[in-house]
């Protein structure tokens, strides 16, 4: 039988994983030294303008897939699940919300 911890670990792995294929496919995107650079100038800006969005995109992807590597570590402590400031267990349906909290919904609240 799969533990709450097994199905979170596997709901993060696979996060993980599309997360690391976006960004692999991006960076793949934004250093591909072969692709056509357009002659024309509006065409040029418009490719800058999507390599710039596309840039803002990956960077977001790397910082959820450092939060996602911080939380599956996490799942390794003993304390994991228990909320950091007060040592209350994390209600399971915040945790399956937001797995790489570190509070419960009240120290949450009272803390923000
Ligand atoms: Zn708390």
């Amino acid at each position: 039988m799969q533990t709450p911890l097994d199905s979170m670990r596997s709901k993060l792995r696979v996060e993980l994983d599309t997360l690391l294929d976006r960004h692999g496919r991006i960076s793949a995107h934004l250093h591909n030294a072969d692709r056509e650079v357009p002659a024309d100038w509006p065409e040029r800006a418009q490719l800058f303008e999507n390599d710039t969005v596309l840039e803002a995109l990956d960077g977001r992807t790397r910082a959820r897939i450092v939060q996602i590597r911080l939380a599956l570590e996490r799942l390794n402590d003993p304390a994991w699940g228990f909320c950091a400031r007060c040592g209350e267990p994390i209600r399971p349906a915040r945790l399956a919300a937001l797995p790489t909290t570190t509070v419960c919904v009240s120290c949450a609240e009272r803390f923000q």
